[in-house]
């Protein structure tokens, strides 16, 4: 064993830029010792292997596994969690292998590791940038203290479609508001220096398209323009390269006829190419053998040579680069040097982390017990699930509740749920550790709270990889349910999806309330109309028949370890909601893919009553909530709405200025949004496209004035070959509190 002692100096994580980074000699000297199959070896990742006892593999894969470690050929774990099972891996890599090169570790902690927050489309629901951040400073503080050093997070996927159940997890339909979020995410996983024991290394993915996979089912296809892909898709990307993230994931998908793992153009084109990305990028589980279902590759070493010469730097649990690369490069198919370059990018990122100072940074026993779970945790994690959750519905004041003297009935299969809020990515969570919806309101002991489930959502028990079996017949408790609503005053009723009946592997045709639930809302309606909707659920529902019927309506997502806490205090006002919607609810699935930043077609309005118009003939146009909608308790005004100028050069910025005023009876938070449309280019431009927003606190009475500068980033957009251009023109700039908003001024942009 000849163990590399290299000393590292601390070094700024916040661009991906190659120029002054003080660790490229010491790669340079570290590749020069390396043979082929030990460079090799750090481009094979492999899922974790212990039992009982720790790291000793007895049989099959597992020893195969275990002497490709002991022999150097192994750069990178996934799933391996507790310090003990860390350490004793990153053991046999630093002291027994000839190199002692350190592996990394990478884990999935999607929303948080054991104290578990909303997930991503929640959390973005809220957006608030701070309190995103936060959240995933608290996964990376939680994460690092397990030994841990690189999350398979943000997903950064941008999706119109809710059928596909991976919008839980992303950040929802807009590349705006998605880039913000990326970025704070990044941030907080990321941290201020990747060389502090507290940080781990952050994985943008899926790069790239993912979340336009074809009808919204899993592992499709896609088949996009390249105006989507540069002005969709793209920006949330280069988000996250902006913000210093080390490390991309590419994805399952194809993409206009090459699967994405093999795609070339995006790879290295445009990632490592146009955008001079210098970490790594790894691919998605298995997909470079998937090359071969796809029918692009024959056999295991076509898949590796397309694969490696695309761009993909690391192969994830697919068992092709091990097998095949040496091969490859020994019949001279493909240079050294492409293995050279992933090796390179590989160990950049681990000398960042610092894991060649202290290949045990992150394995400090200590550190793991007094960061897991902690109170302070769980606080953020209030805080965050609080914001999250978006009042869709509050006729007749029906909400926020009183604190004493009312009779309340607690209803539905989520009511009482400790597993299902915590969502499909909580990997590393208790079972059953969630605060229930019941927990949190018993903790307001004013009023009278009877539950009854009403119904089972589910059937049998279900996990992260097993099919979610939905109860269709049983309406067993139905009657219990019918009676304690008929004797309350009000009826709070938790419905929606189980957390396994989202993200990974969960794509819809409907989404509507799976099972009985509908049913059980209708019945309990005939007998009590004073009801509050609380929803549960990982993506946008079609719940037309509620919005029309049910007075107050809630979208409280899956918000985590905290939910039970965060729905309480906002259904008794003890915190008034903010939330708006990442992500446009639909009325039916027929209306999909629905999004705001739509384009206009040549026949947008219906003319006369004609029937040649954009439209459905047995649905209106309209979503049933809109992007960025969402209400309070309290009521907002915008006034005095003014530009600086009506005419601007494209080297001047334009002002845009509003008085929000809190003209209602609770202090409060709104989102003021400000959307611009371009209203004569070169291409079809969207009706309206988000470009500023800002949160503010307005207490009772209380006036701001918001104001938002548009420069010529804002105005511009990506041609078809993926470069900016900025068009002179008149253009729209409307601001308002969703993306209906309807105040507006014209401006022109001249050169
Ligand atoms: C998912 C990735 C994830 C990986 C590792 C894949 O199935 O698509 O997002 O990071 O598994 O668990």
């Amino acid at each position: 064993m000849l163990l590399i002692t290299i000393s590292c100096k601390k070094e700024p994580t916040s661009t991906n830029t190659q120029i002054n980074n003080p660790f490229e000699k010491k790669i340079d000297s570290l590749l020069k010792i390396m043979t082929l199959e030990e460079k090799i070896g750090q481009m094979n990742q492999y899922s974790g292997f212990w039992d009982a006892t720790g790291p000793i593999p007895k049989k099959g894969n597992a020893k195969n596994k275990y002497q490709h470690l002991k022999n150097g050929w192994v750069g990178a774990m996934l799933n391996v969690r507790s310090v003990k099972n860390v350490k004793a891996l990153q053991k046999i890599a630093v002291e027994e292998t000839r190199l002692g090169i350190p592996l990394l570790f990478g884990y999935d902690v999607i929303h948080g590791y054991k104290t578990i927050t909303p997930i991503p489309i929640a959390e973005s629901a809220s957006w608030d940038l701070k309190a995103i951040e936060n959240s995933a400073r608290v996964a990376a503080t939680e994460a690092s203290a397990a030994g841990i050093n690189w999350t398979f997070a943000p997903m950064v996927d941008i999706s119109r479609d809710p059928r596909w159940g991976r919008v839980m997890e992303g950040a929802g339909e807009d590349p705006f508001l998605g880039s913000k979020i990326a970025t704070a995410r990044i941030k907080g996983f990321q941290g201020k220096n990747l060389s502090d024991k507290n940080t781990i290394a952050a994985c943008a993915k899926h790069f790239a398209g993912y979340g336009f996979v074809s009808a919204g089912k899993e592992y499709n296809s896609v088949d996009i323009g390249s105006s989507t892909l540069h002005n969709i898709i793209l920006p949330p990307f280069k988000a996250s390269l902006d913000a210093g993230v080390k490390t991309f994931m590419n994805s399952f998908n194809e993409i206009n006829g090459t699967p994405v793992t093999g795609n070339k153009y995006l790879q290295r084109g445009i990632l490592k190419g146009k955008w001079k990305f210098n970490g790594f990028v790894v691919s998605d589980w298995a997909s470079i053998r998937e090359l071969i279902s796809w029918g692009i590759a024959r056999d295991k070493n076509e898949a590796a040579k397309i694969a490696a010469t695309a761009g993909s730097d690391m192969d994830m649990e697919g068992h092709v680069y091990i097998k095949e690369l040496a091969k490859l490069v020994t019949e001279g198919i493909i240079k050294e040097r492409i293995i050279d370059d992933a090796v390179q990018r590989i160990l950049r990122v681990k000398f960042e982390l610092g894991l060649f100072d202290n290949p045990y940074k992150y394995c400090d026993t200590e550190n793991e017990k007094r960061n897991i779970n902690s109170k302070k945790h769980h606080q953020i994690a209030l805080d965050i699930a609080k914001k999250s959750i978006v009042l869709l519905k509050n006729e007749k004041n029906i909400l926020p509740l009183k604190k004493t003297g009312q009779k309340i009935a607690l209803i539905g299969p989520l009511a009482s749920e400790k597993n299902s809020p915590l969502g499909s990515w909580r990997l590393a969570a208790d079972d059953n550790s969630a605060i229930s919806i019941l927990e949190g309101l018993q903790k307001y002991s004013g009023n009278f709270i009877k539950h009854e489930k009403g119904v089972d959502l589910i059937v049998g028990k279900t996990s992260f990889t097993k099919e979610v079996k939905i109860n269709k017949s049983n309406k067993i408790g139905f009657a219990k349910a019918i009676a304690i609503a008929k004797k309350s005053d009000v009826v709070v009723i938790v419905l929606g999806e189980h957390g396994y009946q989202s993200g990974e592997g969960r794509s819809r045709t409907k989404l509507d309330l799976p099972g009985l639930q509908q049913e059980l809302l209708e019945e309990i309606h005939k007998v009590n109309k004073n009801i509050v909707l609380v929803l549960q659920n990982g993506r946008p529902l079609t719940i037309e028949w509620a919005s029309r019927h049910i007075p107050a309506i809630i979208e409280g997502w899956q918000l985590g370890s905290q939910t039970g806490n965060a729905i309480a205090q906002v259904l008794y006002g003890d915190y008034n909601p903010s939330g708006k919607l990442p992500m446009t609810f639909p009325r039916n699935v027929g209306q999909i893919p629905i999004y705001y930043n739509y384009k206009n077609t040549g026949r947008p309005k219906n003319v006369g009553n004609n029937v040649f118009w954009s439209h459905y003939i047995d649905s209106k146009n309209t979503p049933l909530y809109p992007f960025g909608y969402g209400l309070s308790y309290t009521t907002f005004k915008y006034d005095n709405f003014k530009i600086s100028s009506t005419n601007i050069t494209k080297k001047e910025t334009l002002e845009v200025s509003i008085e929000v005023s809190n003209t209602g009876n609770f202090d409060g938070k709104e989102v003021v949004q400000l959307y611009l449309r371009d209203i004569f280019a070169s291409t079809t431009r969207p009706i309206k496209e988000l470009k500023g927003f800002e949160l503010v606190h307005l207490k009772k009475g209380e006036t701001k004035t918001i104001t938002f500068k548009l420069s010529k980033k804002h105005l511009g957009f990506y041609n078809e070959k993926g470069d900016f251009v900025l068009e002179t023109g008149k253009f729209k700039v409307f601001v308002g509190s969703n993306s209906l908003a309807k105040l507006e001024k014209e401006f022109i942009l001249t050169n």
